[in-house]
């Protein structure tokens, strides 16, 4: 039978350009004609070392990473990162400070708690529900701020930073400022140089899970704790090229077809800022626009890649997951922690999915609302 790829709105794992999927295909038993899989070669081998290289060079190009930035490629997700950005800033003192703005935020804070104690709330959103993030004027760093880690969008939440918080302290020092930008990451284009270290989990805007993208000022290098797991250091992963260990080397390539297909097929970032921005807005839209429908988000600080939204009724959320799949709208469950609906819009969506959705909801309000 043909194939047949449905709209997925699925948070992460993610749905990938199919153009991306179709290439990997064409690639799979035989590269380039070498006779193997990439997934099959050594990764100290010049073709792997080729593919890895021109991964980074255009993950670079696209963020216009400046010189004085590492990029790597690591593994254990977005989770591991909270542990080892606390283990790799924290060597010289201090305390990791925390924009608390969503559950994802709170497992950073919880894990650097857990292994180092203190990591202080310096903003937080908590009392808003979580709707409104924190003004920069809201900002108190601890006296001993190692660093000012934050999640630029909460995927479970919907809810996203409109601006680049700055990390200073009252007498103007400034400390790192430390994001997770797993759900947000290559959305559109980017200040590197406001960040001491920037992390992604793959799995939504670059490629499979379990890839993580981390890209680390190089004054930074040098303030890791010595009792850290060598595999967590962002120095040592730095100096041996990613490769301290066998590195995930198929996803690593996906990656890398991932961020030509950024490149060649969108046009860049300034692009595909566009296109998301166009994709946001045709679904918020929708849901202003109803009284069946609803978000709770202030609008400055609306998510463009994860839209939460919940339908008047509660008891018609089964069937209007039920009637979305069987319309060949895929993955539109919220969170278990939150429920209602969630649409992921992440890049790799097209805008005919979006166009697809909210047609789809308003036949289902006019039918059930
Ligand atoms: N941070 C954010 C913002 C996420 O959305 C996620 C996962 O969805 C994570 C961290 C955890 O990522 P992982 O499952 O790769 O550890």
């Amino acid at each position: 039978s043909p194939i047949h790829r449905r709209y997925n709105f699925c948070a992460g794992p993610a749905a990938l350009p199919t153009a991306v999927l179709e290439r990997a295909r064409d690639e799979l038993l035989d590269y380039h004609g070498r006779g193997l899989s990439v997934m099959e070669m050594s990764h100290r081998g010049e073709d792997f070392v080729a593919i890895a290289e021109q991964a980074e060079a255009d993950l670079r190009e696209l963020l216009a990473i400046p010189d004085n930035y590492r990029v790597l490629f690591t593994q254990g997700g977005a989770s591991l990162q909270f542990a080892a950005v606390p283990y790799n800033l924290l060597g010289h003192g201090g305390s990791a400070n925390f924009l608390y703005t969503g559950i994802w935020g709170k497992k950073a804070m919880a894990e650097a708690r857990h292994l180092f104690g203190g990591a202080p709330v310096a903003a937080s959103s908590e009392a808003s529900g979580h709707t409104e993030v924190p003004r920069q004027s809201d900002i108190v760093l601890s006296d001993d701020a190692a660093y000012l880690h934050y999640t630029a969008n909460e995927t479970i939440g919907g809810l996203a930073f409109d601006y680049v918080p700055e990390a200073v302290q009252p007498d103007g020092r400034e400390v790192p400022l430390v994001c997770d930008m797993s759900s947000s990451i290559l959305s559109g284009a980017l200040d590197v140089s406001k960040f001491g270290v920037i992390y992604a989990g793959a799995q939504k805007n670059i490629g499979p899970a379990g890839l993580v993208v981390v890209i680390v000022r190089e004054d930074l290098l040098d303030r890791a704790r010595a009792d850290m797991p060598s595999l967590l250091g962002y120095k040592t992963l730095a100096e041996a090229g990613s490769m301290v260990n066998t590195p995930a080397t198929y996803s690593w390539y996906l990656a890398g077809l991932v961020f030509q297909w950024l490149k060649n097929d969108i046009g860049g970032l300034a692009a595909m800022d566009a296109i998301n921005r166009r994709k946001a807005e045709t679904l918020y839209a929708a849901i202003d626009a109803s009284d069946f429908y609803a978000n709770p988000i202030a609008r400055r600080n609306r998510s463009r890649m994860n839209i939460p939204f919940v339908l008047a009724d509660d008891r018609l959320d089964e069937p209007f997951l039920e009637e979305a799949e069987a319309a060949g709208l895929l993955n539109l469950k919220g969170h278990r922690s939150v429920g209602g609906m969630r649409a992921s819009l992440y890049n790799a969506v097209p805008e005919a999915a979006v166009e697809a959705l909210v047609d789809f909801m308003a036949d289902f309000e006019k039918r059930k609302g």
